[in-house]
């Protein structure tokens, strides 16, 4: 079987970013490295930086207090992770007491620049995302708030009277089309409003690949990542709008050999979060498959 890679499969540089940050701290004897909510949403990667030292305390949310004996932990870091937090959440983190480094994606960090700017002058900002997402409850801390969040039409229909102060930014790992979609429809609205596409090149990059696959001629997708990964169903999503098959596998136990026989060609994409030994892997397999009506020398 021919397999496609798509060039954008796997850790965005925000994610290895802030992997490295925390490694880093490992490999020079910092222990335990804690971060804030798990680093990443993958949870063979978390295995592999637990045995590194690396240690999640807190909630996926960065929501809940930290239990940490500070008395004991001298040696300890405390890495924020690639979606970053809101202002108040960094206040409590300094507050503990223990080493603090900030491993922000610096693309969050633009967005938060950005509502922090127009807050001061007093607009109210719409985010386009997942009100349960920890880059949207971080990004909200900058709002002074009037913070909003979106997903559809009907919540823009159902906001109250904002004034002619409205900056509207999304989540960096929306769709592109909708959020353009939905800007329009919200300027019908608010006819002032500010509207800033703050979708990271990365995000952007891994939905163009789905195109340039097809454009390669692949008959169908396998998209690796975590089943709970926001954005690896997104792009898994994308990819079945294409109305080609798409598989959401995990690892490469899911993949099922004889199902995958029917394709000659099949493109292969990663959501931000999924390591390379989980990518390659998969790639092998698929290769070593036979499509049906190949000769096994092929
Ligand atoms: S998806 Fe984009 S904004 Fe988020 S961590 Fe990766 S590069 Fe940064």
């Amino acid at each position: 079987m021919k397999v496609i890679r798509a060039k954008s499969a796997g850790f965005c540089w925000g994610v290895e970013r802030a992997i490295n940050i925390a490694r880093d701290f490992a490999n020079k004897g910092r222990h335990p490295v804690y971060t804030d909510g798990p680093l990443i949403h993958n949870s063979q990667m978390m295995e592999k930086l637990q045995a590194e030292g690396v240690r999640e305390v807190g909630d996926y949310q960065s929501r809940s207090d930290l239990t940490i004996d500070k008395e004991k932990e001298e040696n300890a870091v405390l890495v924020v992770r690639a979606h970053g937090i809101s202002p108040e959440r960094r206040n409590y983190l300094k507050s503990i007491g223990i080493d603090f480094k900030d491993a922000t994606c610096p693309d969050v960090g633009i967005v938060a620049g950005k509502i922090k700017l127009h807050a001061r002058k007093g607009f109210h900002t719409v985010i386009f995302g997942d009100e349960r997402h920890p880059e949207v409850i971080g990004l909200l801390g900058y709002t002074d708030g009037r913070g909003h969040v979106i997903k559809s039409t009907e919540d823009i229909d159902a906001l109250p009277e904002l004034g002619d102060q409205v900056l509207m930014v999304s989540q960096t790992t929306m769709f592109t089309d909708e959020f353009h979609r939905l800007g329009n429809h919200l300027l019908k609205r608010f006819p002032q409003a500010q509207i800033i596409d703050t979708i990271c090149g990365a995000t952007k990059d891994r939905q163009g690949d789905i195109a340039v696959l097809m454009e390669e001629g692949v008959e169908a997708f396998v998209v690796i990542g975590g089943h709970h990964s926001a954005n690896t169903r997104k792009l898994a999503l994308l990819a079945q709008r294409t109305g080609k098959p798409t598989y959401h596998i995990e690892t490469a136990k899911e993949i099922d050999p004889e199902e995958m026989a029917q394709y000659r060609t099949v493109g292969v994409t990663a959501g931000a979060s999924t390591p390379e030994f989980l990518i390659s892997v998969v790639c092998e397999q698929l290769a070593a498959i036979h499509s049906v009506g190949e000769t096994a020398s092929a």
